[in-house]
């Protein structure tokens, strides 16, 4: 497969990178194994494009996997990115404007009484767990395959093949005392949810869910899903935490709560909120965080937490959205129109907001990991390296969303669909 682009200085750097980096990057998925080919490096970004080392431009449908809602090196936030730097990179004390993100946050998502600024989704989803046992003093959790939630070891876990009930670690390293206080449901299978709770009765600290999947391809609930979950967390005594990585200030400024009516106990963001720098946040109800230290017994620091930078960055975010919230109006808009074309060219598609997917699957829905993995990979990594030799990136593997920003101009979204049109008549 591959592309036929110019991409010797790409490839250059990708033989030294693997000498150094284990596959030559510092993300699996960047390494463009499920398509082929050799990943393009990238000199700079502006907006809605990428510019590769070897002069190759790109109109960007990844948007570093979700942050970029602004496109690429937004004058405003660049600016308050500038101005942090020059103050100083970081002080490990506190500042005025993690005061400012935290309350900008609150405003956005009511929900989020209390909130502490982490490096990453990763260490965010991490600590809302430890919280939530903390809390309720019990050790499970239930979390859904195909929802990624970062991997740290109890949630790099998704339901092996036939039982749910025996949960098989992802991946090699994690001691399979982790996997076994991690259950695996179905997304969207209110029955896998049920049979779990009633197996471990009393046991069962919270339930994690991406309130719209979009590790699996965007998979969005299924009316009464999340309500469910609601009514049966509160029933059994467990918490419900809404990993918002991915949908927090993207499917609105109220992320999935108010997109959705439902409301979590606790909430995770990334991605957005820290505006392109490494920056998450865990949060909810100010009884549940007050247990976090120095307030309470569970323990949880970073020396990079709530770095100024990053801050800066989020701030200007947040700031941007909430001046112009005729953006989500925009983006929902350009998602809708590219949705259209990938459906008129007879893929599955699903949508939630500005979050979509065309899952290239023959026969109807996509509704949970099943589903999901019944896409035909090999059509998907030949659609994958056509739309790239055009100049359109879109993420390397099928189960990932495409994200739209505020920079992809209804021009560029027409072109975009003129070409999938042409992918898929065979032009
Ligand atoms: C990306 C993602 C994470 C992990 O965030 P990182 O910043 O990559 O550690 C967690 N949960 C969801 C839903 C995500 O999409």
């Amino acid at each position: 497969m591959g592309v036929t682009m110019k991409l010797d200085k790409s490839d250059q750097l990708f033989e030294k990178a693997r000498k150094r980096i284990p596959g030559g990057v510092n993300s699996p998925v960047r390494a463009f194994g499920a398509v082929g080919g050799h990943p393009f490096f990238v000199e700079r970004a502006e907006g809605p494009w990428l510019y590769d080392v070897d002069g190759n431009r790109y109109l960007d449908y990844v948007c570093s996997w979700g942050p970029g809602i602004l496109g690429h090196a937004h004058p405003q936030v660049v600016e308050a990115v500038q101005r942090a730097c020059a103050g100083g990179l970081t002080f490990g004390a506190p500042t005025a404007g993690e005061v400012e993100l935290a309350e900008l946050i609150g405003a956005c998502v009511p929900d989020v009484e209390m909130v502490r600024l982490v490096s990453s989704g990763t260490e965010a989803v991490m600590s809302a767990v430890r919280v939530a046992r903390g809390f309720t003093g019990r050790e499970k959790i239930i979390k859904f395959a195909g929802n990624y939630h970062g991997h740290s070891d109890g949630l790099l876990v998704k339901a092996g093949s036939g039982l749910m009930t025996q949960s098989v670690p992802d991946s090699a390293g994690v001691p399979e005392g982790y996997a076994a206080s991690t259950l695996t449901g179905v997304y969207n299978d209110e029955a896998s949810v049920r049979a779990l709770f009633e197996e471990n009765c009393g046991q069962v600290a919270a339930v994690v869910v991406e309130p719209v999947a979009a590790n699996m391809g965007v998979v969005p609930p299924k009316p009464g899903f999340l309500e469910f979950l609601r009514c049966i967390t509160k029933e059994q005594g467990a918490l419900l935490l809404f990993d918002e990585v991915v949908t927090g200030f993207r499917l609105g400024l109220g992320g999935a709560s108010a997109y959705t009516g439902v409301h979590a106990d606790l909430y995770t963001f990334g991605k957005i909120v820290g505006g392109g720098m490494p920056l998450a946040a865990y949060g909810g109800r100010r009884d549940i965080m007050s247990c976090v230290a120095p307030l309470g017994a569970v323990y949880q620091a970073g020396t990079l937490s709530g770095n100024p930078v990053a801050v800066a960055a989020g701030i200007a975010t947040l700031k941007i959205l909430m001046d112009d919230p005729g953006i989500y109006e925009r983006i929902d808009g350009r998602a809708q129109t590219l949705a259209a074309a990938f459906q008129k060219a007879g893929l599955t598609v699903n949508r939630a907001g500005s979050l979509i997917s065309a899952f290239f699957v023959q026969d109807g829905k996509v509704e949970n990991y099943e589903d999901a993995c019944r896409c035909d990979r090999k059509a998907f990594a030949a659609y994958f390296n056509r739309m790239l030799e055009r100049g359109i990136y879109v993420a390397p593997s099928p189960f990932e969303a495409m994200f739209v920003s505020d920079a992809h101009s209804d021009e560029l979204i027409e072109e975009t669909c003129e070409a999938v049109a042409a992918y898929f008549s065979g032009i």
